[in-house]
């Protein structure tokens, strides 16, 4: 595995592949979740690049940038064992430039649900999404469902800039008793770890009752409240798969998102129904 630390090397390397490339950009701490990304990319592409870059702009003044758990030579060895070919590990002063022209998420999709609570958060996702995609030029990039609206935004560009990849949607790596994976798990203290099930546990409450016939999101959102009842839930929604809100299920094009804190950890979740 050869570790790139700057864009113009990552380029340069990429000039000399031959055959697919697949593109798993992350900001490290890796876990499971992550490495269902990697292991499909391997398993469907010629050569695959890892990005592990802590990205600043898509952090919120007051959230958790600074103590962001880093965990560079565990990731190093994840990613040499699980055979990767390229791990690209940039500084952000050789990312970012002053006065740059910014990609912005869109006005609407770009400032709710997550882009609500978490204003600007998007238009930092897609602007280092952006910049990844032009260094490693991957024939395929893989993202986790896990961050659902995060997927659809970086579709949505990908289609708007007539970018030449192609997204590959990965489905949601979660522990034994059904919480998400997530590099933020490791702020959990045991009891808030207990608590932190709550989410995958209201979902799968919802998924339990439009297996049964009930389509009705008032009713589905009011069951899944009472499920999360002992955490600070920020929103439950239902949303079809353009992310347009639903108040009747559509079995095929629906997906059922929550986001809360658990003491002061937020997590998010989903289920695509
Ligand atoms: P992050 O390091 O949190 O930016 O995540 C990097 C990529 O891994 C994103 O595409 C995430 O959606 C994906 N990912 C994170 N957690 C999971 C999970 N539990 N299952 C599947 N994909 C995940």
């Amino acid at each position: 595995m050869e570790i790139v630390k700057t864009p113009s090397d990552l380029k340069r390397l990429r000039k000399s592949m031959q055959g697919s490339v697949g593109f798993v950009p992350t900001m490290g701490a890796l876990h499971k979740g992550h490495l269902s990304l990697i292991e499909r990319s391997i398993k469907e592409n010629d050569t695959t690049i890892v990005s592990i870059f802590v990205n600043p702009t898509q952090f919120l003044p007051g959230e958790d940038f600074e103590k962001y758990p880093r965990r560079y030579e565990a990731d190093k060895k994840i990613c040499e064992l699980a055979g990767v070919d390229i791990l690209f590990m940039p500084e952000v002063k050789d990312i970012y430039f002053e006065d740059e022209v910014k990609v912005k998420a869109p006005d609407v999709l770009g400032y709710v649900l997550e882009g609500h609570f978490r204003p600007g958060h998007f238009d930092g996702v897609l602007h280092i999404v952006n910049k990844l995609l032009h260094i490693a030029s991957p024939d395929r990039a893989y993202f986790g469902k896990k961050d659902a609206q995060q997927l659809f935004l970086i579709q949505q560009m990908v289609r708007d800039h007539f970018m030449d990849v192609e997204i590959v949607s990965c489905e949601i790596v979660r522990e034994p008793d059904g919480l998400a994976l997530s590099s933020r798990n490791v702020y959990l203290d045991p009891d808030e770890r207990q608590k932190a099930q709550l989410l995958s546990k209201s979902l799968k409450k919802a998924a339990k009752m439009v297996q049964m016939g009930e389509k009705n999101s008032q009713k589905i959102k009011a069951q899944m409240e009472e499920i999360l009842q002992p955490i600070k839930v920020e929103y439950i929604e239902i949303v079809d798969r353009n992310f347009k809100r639903l108040d009747t299920i559509e079995v095929g094009n629906s997906i059922i998102l929550v986001a809360a804190y658990v003491g002061d950890t937020r997590l998010i979740d989903n289920i695509w129904i």
